[in-house]
């Protein structure tokens, strides 16, 4: 591997997804992430990824519950077929149990987002046979609890069974520093929401390696660059709930990558991966792209910020989806 050649490569990569082309201010949060960690994020997200051992167990979450005084059942479709490129380059990679932890109620359209990815759900008792003799890819989906007591006591439980070599993050809301969970609008939108953020944080103090990424300010992870969120991000510094507190997350992680689009950080994420190991199969490619916004559509997941079904994500057309995936893999084409 020439280190060289994957650090430019990655800091491509890490330019591609910053680009703010929503004017969400992403890029002072950027730039303060690079600075804190020293190097590349996608580069830094790649290497804890490949980290993980050989038939090592990952838990994952992802998902939003996007008009939550509606209905817990509507979730938007930025985040789950990001992760989706994640769980399956991990299964591709390291033979890894994959754990997916959201909202009892956004399971089914999460669980089939995944499957289009090429990952069958399991129970876990199923997902470890699978694993064994690395016969199928597969996931495990397992609900979370969405009030705030159980989302605290379930942790240490949690952590105890399942062992994670790793905590994975997207497009995940976390809560402020006055426990409110907050849309981009700095409104409280906390109702029916996974509390997983308090896991995050046990994972973190407990030293399991969390790698996490967002795109608004207010998810798991941003903790790490609270100042800036405070400064650039609209409403970062006050909200409309009247909590007193701005929408940044108070959660923070060991690698954050900021993208313009959550789902854009995962692409390139997964291209780093690609470009270490030299494995085309990692990539998140076009046509895989195409096939996951299909099926999110017939899932039901929502356009966020049109606030309708439709194949658009935060507001960017499908097209450039579907040109992201082809651009990340063209920048790592030199070292395949
Ligand atoms: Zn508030």
């Amino acid at each position: 591997m020439d280190v060289q050649l994957i650090q430019r490569l990655d800091n491509r990569l890490d330019q591609l997804v910053n680009l703010d082309m929503g004017e969400r201010g992403i890029e002072p949060l950027f730039k303060a992430a690079v600075e804190q960690q020293g190097g590349s994020l996608v580069g830094a997200a790649a290497e804890a990824l490949l980290a993980v051992p050989q038939n090592g167990q990952v838990l994952l979450t992802t998902g939003s519950v996007s008009r939550a005084w509606i209905t817990p059942a509507l979730g938007e479709n930025d985040g789950p077929s990001g992760a989706a490129a994640i769980a399956r380059a991990l299964v591709k990679a390291r033979n890894a149990l994959c754990i997916m932890m959201c909202e009892a109620s956004l399971i089914p359209a999460i669980q089939n987002t995944l499957q289009s990815a090429g990952l069958f759900p399991l129970t876990l008792e199923q997902a470890q046979i699978a694993q064994a003799d690395a016969s199928l890819a597969s996931v495990v989906m397992l609900p979370y609890p969405t009030d705030d007591e159980s989302g605290q006591q379930k942790v240490q439980k949690i952590l105890e069974e399942l062992q994670p070599d790793l905590l994975f993050s997207t497009e995940r809301v976390g809560r402020n520093e006055h426990g409110v969970y907050h849309s981009m609008r700095g409104i409280d939108y906390g109702m029916g929401r996974a509390r997983i953020d308090y896991l995050f944080e046990e994972g973190l103090r407990q030293g399991i390696p969390v790698v996490a990424v967002g795109d608004g300010g207010n998810e798991i992870g941003m903790g790490k660059v609270a100042a800036q969120v405070r400064q650039a991000i609209p409403y970062g510094d006050l909200c409309q709930c009247g909590c007193g507190g701005g929408i940044g997350a108070v959660t923070s992680c060991d690698v954050l990558v900021t993208a313009a689009c959550s789902n854009w950080g995962c692409t390139a994420i997964v291209a780093a991966m690609a470009a270490r190991t030299g494995q085309a199969d990692l990539l998140h490619t076009p046509e895989r792209e195409a096939l996951l916004l299909d099926t999110m559509v017939a899932n039901g997941l929502i356009n966020s910020t049109h606030g309708i079904v439709d194949d658009s994500v935060d507001g960017f057309p499908r097209a450039s989806h579907v040109a992201m995936a082809e651009l990340c893999r063209t920048i790592v084409a030199k070292a395949l």
